[in-house]
């Protein structure tokens, strides 16, 4: 049985309404036991509405439905009381009104900043963050919810938790929509709403492009979720078939492109998608974005100090962005455990800004949220990766020194692709049970809805 407690975090999250409940997440279901009912939040008003008019219900039953999935607080089918009994009950035996099967909270940063945990029926976890920014002169409050669009990621950026961990699967839009759903209904409780939801979890969302494009439509749809298509963001590591299909819809969605690196021998050892897409290939797509949307490109740049922070960096990116319409974020690297690479120092990221607006780019710097629970965006999975034995650590550093080391002479060792970096200490593979010992180890867990 694996304990939910964690010597190193003694805080139990107290559960903050009458409803929340402590539940076991040890009973999570795992493989073999799966729920196959869809998630009816994957679905679109037509198809629901179709789904009532086959059983001869009339259409408004589909519209107390949708009000009851997307503004309501129901966490079960029997609690929707406005609809029919028999109803509820065919609902429940053909979907699931929920496809998170639980979560456990933790807060940070004096609960401005919550990370949820969720468990999905297959025992896959995945992680989603809430970042509340109070109301500042005519500024008004904001919540923004930072979610996973897939269970691990594949890209592998050697500064990244979650690359760290490998791929586990895509998530449905369903599985991805009912994070926002999670946190809508918690902060309903407190009289509060979301106001903003970034891809920037868990997963390469481009590389789940189908699911992520009807999740970001659904949160935007004013008949569901309702949230302005401006107020949600999309980022990618650079998948350029998937930002040539959002360029393809043209919506206002925030595209956010993490560079990181101005030039391929540095960005293919940061970001090794940049062997399949190099980054010249990446901004051009951006740009036909920008062009097609009229919305600005967020550039995010992680600062590691000593690897691509030098005034050099800085020249490079300015070139490489100038005269586009673009907003660069610098955001100082959140340590993690299987590199020595540190965060660069406020000076350097100040004198890499101001490079940067010298020719007329617009560049800020991110302050990293919830960093002491690990729960920065783009930072999850930390606590979640199966712990690699020291002497894999001590090789992944050794390789990743090598590389950035060839990377700085601007000799990439393109013969050797990234994957040759050891294997992680249990790798994942594809579609088979989490591995239990991996439930939750560091979270003083207790579950709310
Ligand atoms: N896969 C997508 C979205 C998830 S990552 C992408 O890469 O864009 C979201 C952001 O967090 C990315 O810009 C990523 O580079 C950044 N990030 C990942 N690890 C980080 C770390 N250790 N410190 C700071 N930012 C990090
Ligand atoms: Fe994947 Fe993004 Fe992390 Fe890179 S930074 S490994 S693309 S989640």
């Amino acid at each position: 049985m694996t304990s939910l407690m964690d010597p190193r975090t003694p805080t139990i999250v107290q559960p903050r309404r009458s409803q929340d409940r402590a539940l076991p997440l040890i009973d999570a279901p795992v493989a073999g036991q799966r729920d196959l009912r869809p998630g009816l939040s994957g679905l679109s008003s037509d198809a629901l509405r179709d789904w009532f008019s086959q059983r001869g219900e009339p259409s408004y039953r589909a519209r107390q439905l949708v009000d009851q999935l997307w503004s309501g607080r129901a966490v079960s089918f029997a609690e929707m009381r406005t609809l029919p009994a028999g109803v509820r009950a065919a609902l429940d035996a053909e979907f699931r009104l929920d496809t998170v099967a639980d979560t456990a909270v933790r807060p940070a940063d004096e609960g401005l900043t919550e990370k949820a945990l969720h468990i999905l029926d297959d025992g896959r976890t995945i992680e989603s963050v809430l970042m509340r920014y109070p109301a500042r002169g005519v500024r008004r409050e904001r919540a923004t919810i930072c979610i996973s669009s897939q269970a691990g990621c594949a890209v592998g950026c050697p500064f990244c938790a979650t690359g760290e961990l490998g791929f586990w699967r895509d998530l449905s839009t369903a599985e991805i929509v009912d994070q926002v759903r999670f946190w809508s209904r918690r902060l309903a409780a407190d009289e509060r709403r979301v106001t903003n939801v970034v891809f920037m979890g868990m997963g390469e969302p481009l590389l789940n492009a189908s699911a992520v494009v009807e999740a970001a439509a659904a949160l935007s749809d004013p008949d569901r979720f309702g949230l302005g298509a401006r107020h949600i963001t999309i980022s990618t590591s650079g998948v350029v078939p998937g930002i040539e299909r959002l360029t393809a819809l043209a919506p206002q969605y925030t595209l956010a492109v993490s560079l990181h690196a101005a030039r391929d021998a540095l960005r293919d050892v940061l970001v090794p998608l940049n062997r399949r897409w190099p980054v010249e290939q990446v901004v051009a797509a951006a740009t036909r974005y920008a062009d097609a949307t009229g919305r600005r490109v967020t550039y995010e740049y992680v600062m590691i100090a000593g690897i691509n922070d030098t005034l050099d960096d800085a020249a490079q990116t300015a070139t490489l962005l100038r005269g586009r319409l673009a907003h660069v974020n610098l955001i100082p690297m959140n340590q993690v455990a299987h590199t020595l690479w540190q965060p660069s120092d406020a000076g350097r990221i100040e004198a890499f800004a101001n490079v940067l607006r010298e020719v007329g780019l617009h560049a800020t710097v991110r302050r990293n949220r919830g960093t002491e629970i690990g729960a920065a965006c783009g930072q999850l999975a930390a606590e979640r990766a199966a712990r690699p034995a020291p002497a894999a650590v001590a090789r992944r550093r050794e390789i990743l020194v090598e590389r950035s080391a060839a990377a700085l002479r601007d000799t990439p060792p393109r013969d050797t692709p990234p994957r040759d970096i050891p294997p992680r200490d249990t790798p994942p593979p594809r579609e088979s049970p989490a591995p239990r010992g991996a439930t939750a180890p560091n979270h003083a867990g207790v579950t709310s809805r």
